[in-house]
């Protein structure tokens, strides 16, 4: 495993090497485990550090942020804590752990365990590999099921037949991994997900986690692979039986992929965006209100990404057909823009071939966007104007004219405030 573990960043090699340190001291044996391991051994970048403990995780946990000063965030009733380092490294560290399901598709009954039971309740032989820290001498893989042959053949296996029946969400994961490294679900766990899929397992299963899936999936590079596998395999109505992507949702799809990197590139410092909630509002918007009010419930959305969907279904036709005129002026396209969020206006974009539409939207991000006025309420306060909605209502105008070009200066915006406020009085 050196071999693997040399290619590593610096960081996190020292990051393994302290933890090693830890475990010593500890005498407490930890192991990497999981997608860390799955992507080392594939070579695919992943510094999101997934360690098990034998002995208690939580004290391992202590101990390590104390050494690498970092935040510790502990979940005791899981017997795990996830260590936050300055740079946004995420370390989650857990007690070895066995698990046992009451009955189809419920939570588990989660007690301590051995090293090769944690490894044996995952979910795919791929995800089911721990690799030993410690001295550089006895870093060695523990596999129990087999997952570097497996990679190396390029299949999803589950660890046995019960496993989507314990599980169902790991129907999405299945299809997830599949698709993300362009894998193939194994012949016998193909013909399991089938089953489990002819059962209607995924039903049983709480709206709230297959939601979690779900994002994942959409929140992977090519979520139109994987909406088209999730359809050929088990469909949406998981969702809702209404909900049925074709061609054109998933040529909507690349187009959305296409105006996220544009949008990435005119923003390059990073504005946070909700890419996934993108893909998923393209599909509500096949939808009618009153069955997407009932998905974005039973989903339990969050109150801001409900708004985000609702606002785009509800004005998506009146915006498109706005948007589509030649001559709008600027502060026309900005006061129509603004109240979408960018999530909405990429859709839009993404959506529309029309050249107008298009041209208003690049200009509304590159340009209008951008525009701030000189003033402030500092400078109507000094004009003498008594603070209230009329600071609102002239800053308003003072935008208007800003963005249609007849005021450029702070004089300009002075003079017309005054002008606004004697007709405002009159
Ligand atoms: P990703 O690269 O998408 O983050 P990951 O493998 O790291 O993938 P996580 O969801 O972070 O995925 O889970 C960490 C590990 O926990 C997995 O590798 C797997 O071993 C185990 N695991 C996660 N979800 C399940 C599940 N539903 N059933 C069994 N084991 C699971």
């Amino acid at each position: 495993m050196r071999e693997y573990l040399k290619k590593l960043p610096k960081e996190i090699k020292s990051l393994i090497s302290i933890a090693g340190k830890v475990s010593q001291e500890t005498k407490m044996p930890a192991y990497l485990v999981g997608g860390f391991v799955r992507d080392l051994i594939l070579g695919v970048k992943n510094f999101d550090l997934d360690i098990t403990v034998g002995g208690s995780g939580i004290l391992f946990a202590e101990k390590f942020a104390r050494r690498l000063k970092s935040e510790l965030n502990i979940h005791e009733r899981f017997g795990t804590a996830t260590l936050i380092l300055k740079n946004g490294t995420k370390i989650d560290i857990a007690t070895t752990r066995k698990e046992r399901y009451p009955n189809c598709a419920a939570l588990p009954v989660v007690t301590l365990g051995s090293l090769s039971e944690d490894l044996l309740r995952r979910d795919f032989t791929i995800n089911a590999m721990a690799l030993k820290i410690g001295c550089d001498s006895d870093q060695q893989l523990v596999d129990p099921s087999g997952g570097k042959d497996d990679l190396s053949r390029k299949q999803i296996r589950v660890l046995h037949d019960l496993s989507f029946q314990d599980d169902p969400t790991r129907i999405l994961r299945a299809i997830r991994f599949e698709q993300r490294y362009n894998f193939k679900i194994e012949p016998s766990t193909l013909k399991l997900l089938n089953e489990a899929v002819s059962l209607s397992l995924l039903s049983k299963v709480s709206a709230h986690r297959l939601r979690d899936d779900l994002i994942l999936m959409l929140k992977e590079d090519n979520p139109a692979k994987q909406i088209k596998r999730l359809m050929s395999l088990a469909s949406l109505s998981f969702i809702s039986s209404k909900l049925k992507p074709d061609k054109s949702t998933y040529g909507l799809f690349k187009a959305i992929g296409r105006e996220v990197s544009r949008f990435k590139k005119i923003f390059p410092s990073n504005r946070k965006l909700d890419v996934w909630l993108i893909y998923f509002t393209a599909l509500m918007a096949l939808l009618g209100k009153a069955e997407i009010n009932k998905i974005t419930r039973s989903l339990a959305l969050r109150k801001g990404e409900e708004k985000r969907i609702m606002s785009y279904c509800q004005m998506r036709k009146k915006i498109i057909s706005q948007l589509s005129a030649k001559d709008l002026t600027a502060a026309r396209i900005f006061s129509l823009l603004k109240p979408l969020s960018f999530e909405a206006i990429i859709l839009l974009n993404a959506t529309s071939r029309n050249k107008n539409l298009k041209k208003h939207i690049t200009d509304f991000l590159k340009i209008y966007h951008g525009v701030r006025l000189h003033v402030s309420g500092k400078d109507l306060h000094s004009l003498g104007i008594i603070p209230g909605p009329v600071y609102q209502k002239i800053f308003a105008k003072v935008l208007t004219a800003k963005l249609n070009g007849r005021v450029t200066t702070y004089q300009d915006e002075l003079v017309l405030i005054k002008k606004i406020n004697r007709s405002e009085r009159e």
